[in-house]
């Protein structure tokens, strides 16, 4: 797969549909696979934490969440088409596996909102094979037990609903020990699929306007969101030496 550097986290070149085929690759796969979703928040954040970075680019795929990513594959001229968010690629992975048997195991969110995504999801896709959830609120000690119940559920998939970094940092930490032959993190999904929250309309997902939107519903992001210009500026100034390597 082609693979875009920006700042030194390599990206793969693929829309939502690819990377949902991926997935279902993985998952007949014996081995482990982790799916991160960088947005350009969470590049900034590896650009100043090499080892962060690191810990990104082992994934197996690492797809382009967010407009900013999608504008920078474009200056460097390794354009990626679509943004590939991880609740949109987790849709489609759920329309390919409802039926066929795979176990999915849910983890994240407050409590209570597994259990909601559960519900929902399965009015959706009646045949999907959830067969865990455990809430995203844990102190460190409980974490080796929280992979043990992962391991005993059977699953062969985990959403890691923690939001970025922490999600990304779990998946890292615990890759080794994990049964599972896919981890991926997709931050606020559960409460999407929990009805919790709310995804912005399809014209401003056309637009690369979401987070406009997001910014509307949820203001306490915009220190968060500040890290956009720097990405953008840093991208112009020092993105083209990442990338010829
Ligand atoms: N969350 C969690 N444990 C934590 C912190 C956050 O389970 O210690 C959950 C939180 O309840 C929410 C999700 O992680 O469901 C983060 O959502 P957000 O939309 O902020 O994530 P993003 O996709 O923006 O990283």
């Amino acid at each position: 797969m082609d693979k875009v550097n920006i700042l030194g986290v390599h990206v793969d070149m693929v829309n939502i549909s690819q990377a949902a085929d991926c997935i279902v690759t993985f998952l007949g796969e014996e081995k482990f696979h982790a799916v991160f979703t960088p947005n350009s928040e969470i590049i900034m954040h590896a650009y100043k934490n090499p080892e962060f970075a690191k810990l990104l680019n082992r994934a197996e795929l690492l797809t382009a969440d967010g407009i900013g990513v999608v504008y920078a594959s474009k200056f460097l001229k390794k354009p990626i088409r679509e943004r590939a968010a991880g609740y949109d690629i987790a849709r489609q992975v759920l329309n390919k596996i409802n039926g066929t048997g795979h176990k999915l195991f849910l983890f994240g969110g407050k409590p209570g909102v597994a259990q909601e995504a559960k519900k929902n999801l399965l009015k959706e896709y009646p045949e999907l094979n959830i067969v865990g959830m455990r809430d995203g609120y844990f102190r460190p000690e409980d974490e080796e037990e929280i992979v043990e119940q992962i391991n005993n559920s059977g699953a062969d998939m985990v959403f890691v609903c923690l939001g970025a970094p922490k999600q990304e940092e779990w998946i890292g930490r615990h890759r080794e020990k994990l049964e599972v032959r896919v981890a991926m993190g997709i931050g606020g999904s559960l409460d999407v699929f929990a009805g919790r929250v709310t995804r912005a309309p399809e014209i401003f997902q056309k637009t690369g306007m979401e987070w406009f939107y997001r910014l509307c519903k949820e203001p306490w992001r915009i220190r968060r969101m500040m890290d956009l210009p720097k990405f953008a500026v840093t991208v112009m100034t020092n993105g083209r030496k990442y990338n010829q390597n």
